[in-house]
């Protein structure tokens, strides 16, 4: 049982030292098809819970051995908003912390009760999953506890997003033949563009998931964030089945096309395009036509 891991190195936290609320066993309100964890019965309340004298001892030493951490992400096996004693943990956190920074991962299912967006609001960066904004694809991908509404949910984060000064991105991970499908992208860009996070991250399965169920392409990833609105800012997480991309020949309209549709990270260029076409976008960058912007730890290509 450790409370504490890492340090793992982030492209887009920088050195993050993680903080695990449920060390011994899966504690959570949800049983994903697509959880790296093994299925478990849902729960509404932690059973077994460690103190938060014991968090927040074992990050102070976490914090003592690693003195280069930018970053304390708070996860559990399972889900750490259901941690009773959360809002005295982040209290904890704050006074031991200095100036590193802090992140949180959540389900967003408690997210509709306010205590609990007061709590979140301690933090600097808060990262939602949400899956889907239909109810049927919501209970087929995240198979929640019966007390948990998709609704409450969603109005929950809209309130979130009314009261938080900190970092917001959402979290999408599909799932082949459950939200891959034009009907749920849609609903999920009806919502997303009246949440208006700072950013997406859509990604897909990447490590052994507790059902039987598949991952998509990156080809397929990027043609589902095409069908986002270009004013919400998409990152695509995942780099699978790489080995049947070709890289493609753009032209100079073509790339400043394709960025107007869907801005695009370093990475994504590097896989989607040939040679010649990256030098057209050294040479747009030059002319000032196109523009790298970051955001919030991750660079875009964007038309200037
Ligand atoms: S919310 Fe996270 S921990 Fe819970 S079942 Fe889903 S993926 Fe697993």
């Amino acid at each position: 049982m450790s409370i504490i891991f890492g340090p793992v190195a982030s492209r887009r936290f920088g050195k993050s030292l993680g903080i695990d609320l449920s060390p011994g066993r899966k504690q959570c309100n949800f049983d994903c098809v697509y959880c790296e964890l093994d299925p478990a019965k849902t729960m509404d309340r932690y059973e077994e819970i460690v103190s938060v004298e014991t968090v927040i001892d074992a990050v102070a030493e976490g914090l003592r051995t690693h003195q280069d951490i930018d970053v304390l992400t708070v996860t559990a096996n399972g889900e750490p908003t259901l941690y009773p004693y959360l809002e005295e943990l982040t209290k904890g956190l704050d006074r031991i912390k200095g100036s590193v920074k802090t992140l949180i991962l959540s389900n967003a299912s408690t997210i509709h009760r306010s205590e609990i967006r007061r709590t979140l609001a301690r933090f600097d960066t808060v990262k939602l999953s949400l899956d889907c904004a239909t109810p049927r694809c919501f209970r087929r991908i995240d198979r929640p506890e019966a007390s948990v509404d998709l609704e409450g949910i969603k109005e929950g984060m809209l309130a979130f997003r009314q009261e938080y000064a900190g970092t917001l991105i959402v979290e999408i991970l599909v799932v082949a033949g459950i939200n891959d499908k034009a009907e749920e992208v849609e609903a999920l860009n009806d919502y997303l563009l009246q949440l208006n996070p700072e950013r997406i991250d859509l990604g897909t399965i990447d490590r052994p998931p507790a059902y039987s169920v598949q991952p998509v392409s990156y080809e397929r990833l990027r043609e589902l964030s095409l069908h986002f609105d270009p004013s919400l800012s998409v990152h695509i997480t995942s780099r699978k089945d790489l080995g049947a991309l070709t890289p493609s020949s753009y032209s100079r309209e073509e790339i400043l096309d394709t960025l107007r549709k869907r801005p695009l990270t370093p990475e994504d260029v590097t896989l989607l395009f040939d040679e010649p076409s990256r030098r057209r976008l050294r040479d747009l960058l030059q002319e000032r036509k196109v523009r790298l912007e970051e955001n919030h730890g991750v660079n875009f290509y964007r038309p200037a």
